[in-house]
């Protein structure tokens, strides 16, 4: 009788363990992705990443297909849905590999539980993290409180096994039963289309994402440590939204960069700088599963009476890229453009927004997670707290982004701000990040009428600054 795989987080062939034990079982395989925004606990995806969930799914049809397997998809709760389909298909066995946080797995233990019940075999694998959620423990017992610790903890014992391949022994199942239609979940924006940017940027899917890391370790991981802060070069990955939904694995990742360094063809210290930042990802799922309510309260208490404002019109140009801010408002743009946004640009945005606008990082944090392709349900509040100063292992509050001399250090010739705010384009590289001190004439010879074509700065950095460090000493008073 038939096997089940049940996608989720895992939208790939190779090193997918759940699809190689299914091979190993020997039996006709059939898949299935259940679009679940019912169950409880479980949170919607965002806009921007639905869209790529729909072209993830069409790639990995495409990919089943050649095997004969095919893809049935159906909208609803997985605890009723999945068991439905089991049975359906007369099922021997259903596998599945694990999704991060507490919630998560509330739902796979009922579902798994149900398939037992009604016996079927259910095979559950972690293959979305290096390290299985709780398997990290420090000196007292749990999870490690800072990163460095929480990374010395996980490498102590770590044995980096190789990916497994993608099977190709695989049969699929005849006459399946009919699942919905992709269409039919509205996953993609009709009217208006807002997509065009992320088309543009993306190519989604396995092998795209495969084709991404080998240029990636080919041509920008020698130099990534250093390159890699500023947002106008291309000395990023770009893989986290390959990682988000599965597409690699971070063991296929790490793998394939430690294997380029020992090789010799990168620098190790290139390497071992992206090794740290898968661990960044790490650390993040793993506090996840302690903290269920991550996007919701603050990790450290001692946050709750921040006196945050309340002021819609502030949060609305934050997020439009118009604070008069340069490099704060080429970030917001890039985010809106394309789905993504460089991580040291991520840093000064949410600085900003939680330190000089004062408000609330759950709404910055909101916002990240309708707009990112790379949405995560870990990584996205577990930095937003880091940011805002309430996280773990967090920056202190008090050290706050000067969105100036941020852009200066990172984006010198202000070719980032360019791209992104054409309207400053034709400014000279030492005013463009501040637009405000060029004189009439500079500004007219550019093209720039502020308050116009371009804002002018929302807050005075220097109150900004004395306003946050008050909020910051009132809190500490109650
Ligand atoms: P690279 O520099 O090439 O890094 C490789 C991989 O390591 C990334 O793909 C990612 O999986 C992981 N990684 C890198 N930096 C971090 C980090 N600081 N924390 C956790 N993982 C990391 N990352 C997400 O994947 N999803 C999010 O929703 C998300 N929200 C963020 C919100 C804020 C406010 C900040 C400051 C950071 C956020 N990050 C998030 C982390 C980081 O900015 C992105 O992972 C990174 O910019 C993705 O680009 P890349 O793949 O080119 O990164």
């Amino acid at each position: 009788s038939p096997s089940l795989l049940w996608f989720r987080d895992d939208l790939r062939l190779a090193d997918n363990p759940a699809l190689t034990a299914l091979a190993e079982a020997g039996a006709p395989v059939a898949a299935l992705y259940v679009f679940d925004e019912d169950s409880p606990g479980l949170r919607p995806l965002g806009g921007a990443a639905k869209w790529w969930l729909a072209q993830s799914l069409r790639a990995l049809r495409a990919e089943l297909e050649q095997f004969g397997i095919p893809l049935i998809l159906c909208r609803g709760p997985a605890t009723r849905l999945v068991p439905e389909v089991a049975a359906a298909l007369g099922a021997a066995r259903v596998a599945f590999n694990g999704r991060s946080g507490a919630q998560a797995a509330k739902v796979d233990h009922a579902v798994a539980a149900r398939l037992a019940a009604e016996d079927r075999q259910v095979l559950a694998f972690c293959a979305h993290l290096l390290h299985p959620p709780g398997s990290v423990r420090g000196g007292a017992g749990r999870m490690p409180r800072t990163f460095s610790a929480f990374q010395r903890a996980a490498m102590k014992d770590r044995r980096l096994t190789p990916p497994l391949g993608a099977p190709n022994r695989l049969k699929g199942m005849a006459h399946p039963p009919e699942g919905e239609a992709l269409d039919s979940f509205g996953l993609e924006p009709e009217h208006p289309d807002w997509a065009g940017g992320l088309r543009t940027a993306w190519t989604v899917g396995e092998k795209a994402a495969q084709a991404r890391l080998s240029a990636f370790i080919r041509e920008d991981l020698a130099g990534y440590a250093g390159g890699r802060d500023l947002p106008a070069a291309d000395h990023v990955s770009r893989l986290s939204p390959h990682l988000s939904f599965g597409e690699l694995s971070p063991r296929q990742v790490l793998f394939a960069i430690r294997h380029a360094a020992d090789a010799g063809t990168v620098p190790g210290s290139d390497a071992d700088k992206f090794e740290a930042e898968i661990y960044w990802r790490e650390f993040s799922h793993h506090l996840l599963a302690e903290v269920p309510d991550l996007a919701r309260r603050n990790i450290q208490e001692a946050f709750d009476p921040f006196p945050w404002r309340e002021c819609p019109g502030e949060l609305k140009a934050w997020q439009k890229g118009r604070t008069g801010y340069p490099l704060i408002d080429a970030g917001l743009r890039q985010l809106w453009q394309t789905g993504w946004m460089h991580n040291r640009v991520r840093m000064a945005v949410a600085s900003f927004l939680t330190k000089h606008l004062l408000i609330d990082w759950r709404e910055g944090e909101a916002w990240f997670w309708d707009t990112l392709v790379d949405a995560d349900a870990a990584s996205n509040p577990a930095s937003w707290q880091w940011v805002a100063g309430s996280g773990l292992d967090a920056a202190p509050y008090f050290r706050i982004f000067n969105p100036v001399t941020q852009g200066e250090k990172f984006d010198p010739d202000g070719t980032y701000v360019r791209t992104f705010v054409p309207e400053l384009a034709r400014l000279p590289a030492r005013l463009i990040h501040k637009p405000w001190t060029a004189d009439a004439d500079t500004l007219a010879a550019a093209g720039v009428r502020l308050g116009i074509t371009y804002p002018r700065p929302l807050v005075d950095h220097a109150a900004a600054r004395e306003r946050a460090l008050r909020a910051l000493e009132s809190t500490r008073k109650s």
